[in-house]
């Protein structure tokens, strides 16, 4: 893992936010590579949950929520992890995620450091909402100046319900989808990205109708399994977790926790839940409003079921750079033996799509093919001009974030070997590194397959 972290850093796809002050505990800052990555997923995410579905619609919810939704939601009663604190140290913990080897505290007694086990107090809940307060003129004593960063982007969704059901037409079975930054007040923030306290998610809330539940649920965990084989995680490396009775929520019939095999251990990605309507009723009662559905053919009145697909967005960027990341030992030219560092991205997900190299930067000609490459390239997909140093490095070099293909512009584009292979270009594949001859005019036509 730790490579893994560092490789992040030094080529810009996270960084610790507030890293020149010594960070921000639990916050991350994504450099101009995880941007891209990031985009990419997102953008493949909505493309396929709501373009291509005529019974998904998007909403973009506000982060700032009414005190009243989450305290309809439960999330003011009850959105807490259980804490404890070690009496010596002072350390604290989530109390049901300790591990073994977090339980030592060291203490200086006559000068002397002296380990031992940590001495813990009784288990208390603690609310994981940041808390803020709207309104120039807010008081500490004003309740209806109170709101919420939301913890999850769902509840805008269920407040919403009425309001999108009415202005987009849909009937039931119909989602609504969200992607948008939520904020828990984490205990112990840990490995890396995965348990942030802002982060990213994508969800889907689909209402349907009692009777259709259960199955509704196996058919989106297929759904949602066979999207992130399409990103570029394999079904081996997915574990699904059917949560047993007693473990989930009180109002859950069935609940799939959709896993990854991170290197510090099987962790969930994703959350496949029936939720019963016990959203939608709780907005009711609390609101004191009619937000039934009216199904018209069976002249049927009732608040819908929802099974909710709720996907992280930084831990599945997370398990992409886990499952991308590989070193293979290469024998070069003159026989030596070296490591070569790649991300194996599917090229759909690649920050950058095409590498562009000028064989020689001092060819005045060659640069210039090149930048026309560059130029026309842009304007479809992410493309990366670098003329520094030996080709090979530069193949290294995008090899280690990434990029499924490269392209080089050398004395044969210019005609120097002859007519056959002028105007044409090297396009090198990272994962084989086997390279063919390209026609410049055919270039656009070929990338914009190869990456869809
Ligand atoms: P966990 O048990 O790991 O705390 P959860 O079951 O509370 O997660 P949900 O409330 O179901 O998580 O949220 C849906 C998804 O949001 C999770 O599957 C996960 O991908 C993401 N998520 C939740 N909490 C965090 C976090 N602190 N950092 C990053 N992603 C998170």
């Amino acid at each position: 893992m730790e490579e893994i972290v560092s490789l992040c850093k030094r080529r810009g796809f996270i960084f610790q936010s507030a890293d020149l002050y010594g960070g921000l505990n639990g916050c991350w800052d994504y450099g101009p590579l995880g941007t891209e990555l990031k985009r990419n997923l997102k953008d493949y995410w909505w493309r396929k949950m709501v373009q291509e579905r005529e019974d998904i619609v998007g909403m973009d919810g506000s982060i700032l929520n009414h005190q009243a939704v989450l305290t309809a939601s439960g999330h003011v009663g009850g959105f807490s992890d259980p804490m404890v604190d070690c009496k010596i140290c002072k350390k604290r913990y989530r109390a049901d995620q300790i591990e073994p080897e977090d339980l030592i505290c060291s203490e200086k007694k006559q000068g002397k450091k002296e380990e031992r086990l940590c001495e813990l107090t009784e288990e208390k809940d603690f609310n994981l909402m940041f808390k803020t307060k709207m309104g120039a003129s807010a008081s500490d004593d004003d309740p209806n100046a109170v709101a919420y960063l939301r913890p999850e982007t769902a509840q805008s969704i269920f407040s919403q319900f009425k309001n999108v059901l009415d202005s987009s037409r849909q009937k039931i079975p119909f989602g609504i989808a969200q992607i948008g930054k939520a904020f828990r007040n984490e205990i112990n923030p840990r490995n890396f990205t995965f348990r942030s306290r802002e982060f990213e998610q994508m969800e889907i809330e689909y209402f349907c109708h009692p009777d259709d539940a259960l199955a509704l649920c196996d058919e989106w965990l297929e759904t949602r399994l066979s999207f992130y084989e399409e990103i570029g995680i394999p079904r081996t490396q997915l574990h699904v977790l059917d949560v047993p009775d007693g473990e989930r929520a009180h109002y859950s019939a069935k609940t799939y926790d959709i896993e990854y095999a991170f290197p510090f251990g099987i962790q969930e990605l994703e959350g496949v839940a029936y939720r019963s309507n016990y959203d939608l009723t709780q907005h009711k009662t609390h609101s004191g409003k009619p937000i039934e559905y009216f199904d018209e053919q069976a002249g049927e009145k009732y608040l819908p079921h929802v099974i909710e697909p709720s996907a992280g967005c930084d831990r599945t960027i997370l398990a992409l750079i886990c499952e991308a990341y590989d070193q293979e030992e290469l024998t070069n030219d003159k026989g030596k033996v070296e490591t070569r560092t790649v991300l194996r991205f599917k090229p759909s997900m690649a920050p950058i799509k095409v590498g562009i190299f000028p064989l020689l930067k001092k060819n005045a000609e060659q640069v210039k093919i090149a930048k026309e490459i560059e130029r026309e390239l842009s304007s479809y997909m992410n493309v990366f001009y670098d003329e520094a140093g030996a080709v090979g490095r530069r193949y290294r070099r995008q090899d280690e974030v990434g990029t499924p293909y490269c392209l080089t512009i050398d004395f044969d584009t210019l005609g120097e070997s002859g007519d056959e292979l002028k105007n044409t270009v090297t396009l090198r594949h990272r994962d084989s590194m086997e390279q063919e001859r390209v026609a410049i005019e055919d270039l656009l036509p070929k990338l914009l397959k190869l990456i869809k």
